[in-house]
């Protein structure tokens, strides 16, 4: 699909054939007819097949990835089943992964993020590979890494540094922060630069003492070996220590009091999101776009059960959110005049939501047919969602009966 080779990924252009593709594919439908469980297949598709593509090549900037994802947002939000152009969800929260209560569609920037932090996990787990040797011959190594900064670095190279690197992005150091060196025998982990005891590498935690070893790029393997305690030969610096660097040299001394190297366990690195199968892209990206906040169970495993049909889990996603077309919603919208606003049973009370599927005259005595046929007597709820508490409740209970 003609990925330019040497282009600029900084520079819209580059990115041209990817924005033209996506429109090309989503206008080839008339999304008017295409229902919101339609609209919400055909997004995920395009989204899965297209960008990845480039996406796992290159850093896609800001302004590419929020144009792309305007062009989604317009497609899923304002298609319409009644042909008016209304948002009836926020895309923020259909972002949201599914397991928080969202939709689930991918965010571009995050995703772009997790497929190329794979890049920087094969730098560290992979470096017999062909493609790690002819990157070190170009770049070289620095500390056990590729070496950054230069000054004829490619555009490439910059932005897979800036994946793994300590700044800028808004996720800081989320790459950093989630590897690990397990130390065994010590013999190729770095003494300084790798993250392999406490909360960072010692050269973030003892500035001081790294700016003033001889040897920087020591191992823990040699550093042992020659005696890091407090007048071991390990310590060898540029100057005289003032007193207060004497004090970090203790204190250093007595992080690694307790350390006992393995002699027959080679050091290998850890991915923390996965400490079993190492790096993924699926688990770094929940991670970057995980929120903290507190997700209400009990609206998000009932909602989307295997069992269900995915129709009808959007139905009642719709539904708990007061997302659906009823007329007090269309009312709000300005779409219907207050003289409509009659159930569509005739029953004479307005119609909400919670009516049409409570309250009603012609609802409440299906309700009441069912709770008979199970044999259960039930408390109506006044909430939509009470009630979808209550259903989905006892329907794990008959399935533990049944
Ligand atoms: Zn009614």
């Amino acid at each position: 699909m003609g990925l330019p080779i040497g282009g600029d990924s900084r520079k819209l252009s580059f990115w041209k054939p990817v924005v033209d593709h996506i429109v090309a594919r989503l206008s080839s439908w008339n999304n008017k007819f295409l229902s919101f469980g339609g609209r919400l297949v055909l997004l995920k598709f395009v989204l899965s097949s297209l960008p990845v593509y480039f996406l796992s090549f290159f850093k896609a900037p800001a302004g590419i990835i929020s144009s792309i994802e305007s062009i989604f947002k317009r497609f899923f939000c304002e298609g319409s089943e009644d042909h008016r152009k209304i948002a009836w969800t926020n895309w923020d929260f259909v972002c949201v992964l599914k397991e928080e209560g969202g939709l689930g569609v991918r965010r571009l920037g995050e995703f772009n993020m997790s497929l190329l932090g794979k890049w920087c996990w094969s730098m560290l787990t992979d470096k017999e590979g062909l493609w790690y040797r002819v990157l070190k011959a170009r770049y070289g190594e620095v500390g056990g890494r590729l070496r950054e900064g230069g000054r004829h670095d490619s555009m490439w190279w910059r932005s897979i540094c800036r994946v793994r690197g300590r700044v800028g992005e808004g996720v800081g150091s989320w790459f950093d922060d989630n590897v690990r060196r397990l130390v065994g025998d010590g013999r190729t982990t770095l003494f300084w630069f790798d993250h392999w005891i406490g909360e960072t590498p010692l050269r973030f935690k003892f500035p001081r003492l790294f700016d003033l070893a001889i040897n920087k790029e020591c191992t823990v393997k040699e550093m042992e070996s020659l005696g890091w305690e407090v007048e071991g030969r390990a310590w060898e610096w540029r100057r005289r220590l003032l007193a207060w660097e004497e004090d970090s040299v203790r204190e250093c001394s007595e992080v690694l009091h307790n350390i006992v190297l393995q002699v027959d366990v080679t050091d290998s690195w850890r991915w923390l999101l996965d400490p079993v199968h190492g790096y993924s892209v699926r688990e770094s990206y929940r991670f970057l776009t995980t929120s903290c906040e507190q997700v209400d169970r009990s609206l998000v495993d009932d909602v989307w059960h295997r069992n269900i049909p995915e129709k009808v889990s959007l139905f009642v996603w719709r539904l708990l959110r007061n997302r659906l077309p009823s007329k007090d919603n269309l009312l709000r919208r300005n779409i219907l005049h207050v003289n409509d606003l009659a159930c569509v049973t005739g029953c004479g009370a307005s119609e909400t939501a919670k009516h049409l599927f409570l309250d009603c005259d012609l609802s409440y005595s299906m309700w009441l047919l069912i709770w008979n046929w199970i044999g259960i007597s039930v408390v109506t709820p006044c909430q939509i969602r009470d009630h979808f508490i209550q259903v989905s409740f006892m329907d794990r209970g008959l399935l533990a009966f049944g």
